[in-house]
């Protein structure tokens, strides 16, 4: 509906209530201020004007390393010099002893699996609310991923669950920094001090994050990190292996190299029985150097309005911005994660409101899926190489005791998430994200029978 179609309405529907609802009654009335209270999914104006923040951002630096490495003709890590600029440059950031760049996060943890030699027969516990590379990087070799449910209000794996799914074959322990805020790392120091079984960090997306003062990735045996296009730290497509132990780092080079010399020269023996091809190229860590001018201020300009939106979405009832733990100093805020109670926007289903703030001009996602529940994931138990490692009956077993009551409300009807580029634009964009939730929830009523 335009405008004066709006305005039009209004006059008439003034008209027929009588002189005590004259326009004239109101001295601060005006026609922008009456259309900003309705919701745009039913014929208001937006409420969201910023233009967020496009994603990547890159300029003349990234051009310039680039074209540096083209002309070098030394494209390759073998041959060049950048990766391990990027490798030192990068540990020096997290503080930590060991980096190893690798092509993707995926490979990241496959390279820590493969350190670890996981396999037939082995146990690692997963959380089920993650990207499903976490998941992927046990399956490839055969070892049997153990879910362990997700604490609703944090929306990460929840650590006071972990014991009752350790067993005798348990060989990993690893939890997602969901979004790029910590788990609570402590409960995971705790068990693998107390039982032995390494605890992996899926830092994938959560470059930057602390845990009382120190970067994740140094808190377990090793982390892994994602430079895929879409995270914090972007170069297309790579990864880092990030550990402080000596040993468990010349095996994750080893395997990522086929058991080749080591690559940073200091070493030349072989570690481990299997090994594959992960390098990253020079190109690659190139635009990781560049991005990396960029990214201690897109970290705490991310963190401001996080703070600032957490403020502001407080006062709503009905939204509830995911707890962090307390020991996280930071997070890196990869998504601005949320939940959404529909009881306080008189039931109106998650897909309606994400639909309404659609029509605002925000993109609102409902986050992942239930991933111990998908065909993808429920099929191992058919998967005859599985039947023949862990036998049938075991396979039936895993496949009944997936069950993830919390995952389900979080995944099924609560969780929302904005993105981090959102987190990159100004003050006034929160406040705007703000508004755009009290309308819609003060016309939940109207929009739900609408749409
Ligand atoms: C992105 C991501 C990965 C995989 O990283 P890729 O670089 O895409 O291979 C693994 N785990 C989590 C939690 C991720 O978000």
């Amino acid at each position: 509906m335009d405008n004066n179609l709006n305005r039009r309405k209004f006059l008439q529907n003034a008209a027929i209530l009588g002189s005590g609802f004259a326009i004239s009654s109101f001295p601060h009335f005006s026609l922008a201020s009456w259309q900003d209270g309705k919701p745009a999914i039913l014929g208001g104006k937006k409420a969201f004007t910023g233009a967020g923040s496009a994603w990547p951002i890159f300029g003349q630096v990234e051009g310039d390393g680039l074209q540096k490495v083209l002309q070098s003709g030394l494209w390759g890590r073998l041959n060049g010099s950048v990766t391990g600029n990027f490798e030192r440059a990068y540990a020096d950031l997290l503080g930590a002893q060991h980096v190893l760049a690798v092509n993707s996060g995926t490979s990241a943890l496959t390279a820590i699996m493969g350190a670890l030699d996981i396999g037939p027969g082995d146990e690692v516990i997963i959380p089920p609310y993650t990207f499903v590379a976490t998941y992927n990087a046990v399956v490839l070799n055969h070892a049997l991923p153990i879910f362990v449910d997700t604490d609703l209000s944090s929306s990460q794996i929840d650590a006071t669950k972990v014991d009752a799914a350790i067993t005798t074959n348990t060989r990993a322990i690893m939890p997602v920094h969901l979004g790029g805020t910590p788990v609570d790392i402590d409960k995971f120091i705790e068990i693998t001090k107390r039982t032995g079984i390494p605890f992996i960090e899926d830092a994938c997306q959560a470059h930057m994050a602390e845990w009382r003062g120190v970067k994740v990735g140094n808190h377990g045996l090793a982390g892994a990190f994602s430079f895929q296009s879409s995270k914090n730290l972007n170069c297309g497509e790579g990864g880092a292996v990030v550990t402080n132990d000596g040993n468990f780092y010349k095996a994750c080079s080893s395997f990522h190299h086929q058991v080749q010399e080591g690559i940073d020269k200091s070493f030349k023996d072989r570690v481990g029985t299997r090994s594959t091809n992960l390098r990253i190229t020079e190109f690659q860590s190139s635009i990781l150097l560049s991005q990396m001018t960029r990214l201690q201020d897109q970290v705490q300009r991310r963190q401001e309005n996080a703070f600032y939106l957490d403020s502001l979405l407080r006062t709503i009832p009905g939204i509830v911005p995911a707890k962090q733990y307390e020991g996280t100093t930071r997070s890196a805020y990869h998504i601005y994660m949320f939940r959404y109670l529909k009881e306080h926007f008189a039931n109106m289903s998650r897909d309606q409101f994400i639909k309404a703030l659609a029509a605002e001009g925000l993109a609102c996602s409902p986050g992942y899926g239930p991933l111990n529940r998908s065909e993808y994931v429920q099929s191992l138990a058919e998967n005859r190489h599985y039947q023949k490692i862990y036998g049938k009956p075991r396979m039936k077993q895993w496949l009944e005791s997936n069950a993830c009551p919390q995952n389900d409300i979080l995944c099924g009807e609560q969780a929302a998430w904005f993105m981090q580029n959102m987190l990159l634009g100004t003050r006034k964009d929160m406040e705007q994200i703000a508004e755009a939730i009290r309308k819609i929830q003060k016309h939940a009523a109207a929009i739900k029978k609408a749409v």
